[in-house]
This record gives structure tokens, C-alpha cells and sequence, in this order.
């Protein structure tokens, strides 16, 4: 099979022939139909966190976000058959932990982040391996396509997790989410979806247009404000319910905590960088003063997969609204270079192996 395989951190993609995978027991290899291009996959080709213990080594096949057809199936496993449409998380888990067993497979004890580490080749490829298939894999009902799913990827999941059941965030809320890219521009759809008033924050006015088409009911821009948190505040009426750092450096998340009203809760999605390496200082005083919640959020557990699916379904979440464009597997490289100053709005997806 093609394959878009990491050979030195930095350096373009190697796309070439690969063995095809063959599945284990309890693994399925699902023919991959579209897969999108994400942040992640930039900060794994870059060879940001290691300090994660995820750092993708050469030899890699990267791509998280896949969708397709069930093409082999493991003699163990008993809920996919050939042929089947199916969603893969990108955070597969054991299957067998207590924290998989009790419904939170996205924070298994034993994670496989698919792309990532060696066990779980990625999906820039025209077939990937699924391990235990029964516990990670998800059907995708009618109305969802491979290129919708591509689109939803790791963002909306993780979006709608940190919004819906950690925040969570409650009708009328002010949610103010900063940093406009996948996962950002995701959460501002996620939160209008529920309900939510948002204020989207970036540099860049065609991220912030298209944060306003995607529900932000105000924006700032980043660049022009002298006191961004002051600026979110006057616009929240004193401060936001819900704040959320979607990008994951030390200025936004500081920004977010900063932008809460009393008693606000700020969701951390964005994962850090090599220079902040997950250490960034926080107005801990302030926190206590006003009793602010800072809560972590990650992925989405396969079993609540099926709660964005009837939104989708049902035309409340459009995530082919952060699609910026369909691709070839050729195109990997094109795309993750385009990332690295911050130069794309919205999610190219591959839907060409
Ligand atoms: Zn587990
Ligand atoms: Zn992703």
C-alpha cells in the first residue's frame, strides 16, 4: 500500500510502498476513505512531545483522523464485518483497563494515540490496522461520510468533550475560546450548538470571519488589543462562564484563565510545545480569589461518539464547515509546511490515496 511514512523530524514525508497490514485477533484493517491533516500531526512531524512520551520516531506512518471501510476482520473480533462504514479514534485504548471499562477509553491507561508511537501506524495510508476493534471502532451511521468524519477528526471530538461533559458549558453561557485553528474553530461550533454566547480570539481576521460564520457572536483580534482577557470581559459582561485555550501556548492559556468571571471554568485542550514542554505559570492567586476551575480534556471516549453523530445527523454540527479543501496523500507534505506559520484556516482533508 501507499503509505506517508516520518523519516527525520522536520524533514518531508517519505510517500511510498509499505506492507499492507494484516489484522491481529482482535484488530480490523479498515481501508482508509479520507483522513484530515491536523496540528497534531505537524507537532509529531516536528517532533514536539517527547516529554509526552508520544513523539513519533522515524519509521512512522503518521495521520490520526480516518474513515473507511472494514476490509479485513480478526477471527476475536464480534461487532465489525467486512464491509462495515467506521470511524477511528485517534486515542485507541487497550480495551481492557479500568478506566476503558468504565466508558473513559480516551484517558486509557495503556493509550495508543494512532500515528504516534510504533504499535499503531497511522492513517496517511491506504489501509490501517485498528487494534482491539470491538472496544476502539465506531460505526458511522447514515448521513455521516469518511470525508464528514475526516472533518469532525480529533478536533470536534475533543471539542465537544471539553465543552459538553467537562466544562460543561450551560445555555447562555459566555464561552470565549482562544486560538482559531481546528480545535478552536471546532469549539466555537461546538459551544454555539449548545447553546452558548461566544467570543472567538485570534490574530488573524480570516480565522476570526470564519469563526463568526461558524456562531462566535463576537470576536477579538489579539493583535489590536493592548488587554486581551479586558477586552473578552467587556464584551462577556464581566467575565466568561467558560474559557478555553485551543492552542496551547503559555500566552493563551494564561488569556483564558484571565478572561473567567467568578467561578469560571477553564478548559485546557491545547497541548503545549518544545519551549513550554507542558510547565506554564498561572494567576494562581487569582484562581483562588475567585474560585476557578481549570480542567484538562482529551479526545473523546468511543462510547460517546454516537452523541456529535445525531448532531451532525441532524445538521447542528457541520463539520464540513471547517474543511478547507480535499487532497491527495501527495499533498501531506504541501499541507503540514503550510502549518508552520500558522498560515492555513480550516482542515484540508484526504480523500485521494
Ligand atoms: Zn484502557
Ligand atoms: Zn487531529
Amino acid at each position: 500500500m501507499r503509505a506517508a511514512v516520518l523519516r527525520e523530524h522536520g524533514e518531508p514525508l517519505d510517500v511510498t510502498e509499505v506492507d499492507d497490514p494484516d489484522p491481529e485477533p482482535k484488530g480490523v484493517v479498515v481501508e482508509v476513505e479520507a483522513c484530515g491533516i491536523c496540528r497534531s500531526d505537524w507537532h509529531g512531524w516536528q517532533g514536539d512531545w517527547d516529554w509526552l512520551g508520544i513523539q513519533p520516531q522515524p519509521g512512522q506512518i503518521l495521520g490520526h483522523e480516518p474513515a473507511g471501510r472494514v476490509t479485513a476482520v480478526g477471527e476475536d473480533v464480534t461487532n465489525f464485518a467486512e464491509g462495515d462504514h467506521v470511524a477511528v479514534p485517534f486515542n485507541l485504548g487497550d480495551g481492557t483497563c479500568m478506566q476503558c471499562r468504565t466508558g473513559h477509553g480516551n484517558t486509557c491507561e495503556n493509550p495508543m494515540p494512532l500515528g504516534f508511537v510504533e504499535p499503531v501506524p497511522g492513517a496517511f495510508a491506504e489501509l490501517v490496522h485498528v487494534p482491539a476493534a470491538d472496544h476502539n471502532l465506531v460505526h458511522l451511521p447514515d448521513g455521516v461520510g469518511s470525508v464528514d468524519m475526516a472533518g469532525l477528526g480529533c478536533r470536534f471530538m475533543t471539542a465537544f468533550h471539553g465543552l459538553a461533559h467537562r466544562a460543561p458549558v450551560e445555555a447562555g453561557d459566555w464561552v470565549a475560546v482562544h486560538g482559531c485553528g481546528g480545535v478552536g474553530l471546532s469549539a466555537v461550533h461546538v459551544a454555539d450548538a449548545l447553546g452558548a454566547n461566544v467570543v472567538a480570539v485570534d490574530l488573524d481576521d480570516d480565522k476570526l470571519s470564519t469563526a463568526e460564520e461558524l456562531g462566535a457572536a463576537e470576536t477579538v483580534n489579539a493583535a489590536d488589543a493592548d488587554d486581551v482577557p479586558g477586552a473578552v470581559q467587556a464584551l462577556a459582561g464581566g467575565g466568561c462562564h467558560v474559557s478555553v485555550d485551543a492552542l496551547g501556548i503559555a500566552e493563551t492559556c494564561r488569556n483564558s484563565v484571565l478572561s473567567l468571571g467568578t467561578r469560571g471554568t477553564h478548559v485546557q485542550i491545547g497541548l503545549t510545545t518544545s519551549e513550554d514542554e507542558g510547565m506554564v505559570s498561572l494567576p494562581t492567586d487569582a484562581m483562588v480569589m475567585k474560585e476557578i476551575e481549570f480542567v484538562g480534556s482529551l479526545g473523546l471516549p468511543p462510547t460517546s461518539y454516537d452523541e456529535i453523530f445525531r448532531m451532525v445527523a441532524r445538521d447542528k454540527l457541520d463539520p464540513s464547515a471547517v474543511i478547507s479543501e480535499t487532497v491527495s496523500l501527495d499533498d501531506v507534505n504541501d499541507k503540514l509546511s503550510a502549518m508552520t506559520d500558522f498560515g492555513t484556516v480550516g482542515i484540508p482533508v484526504i480523500d485521494e490515496f
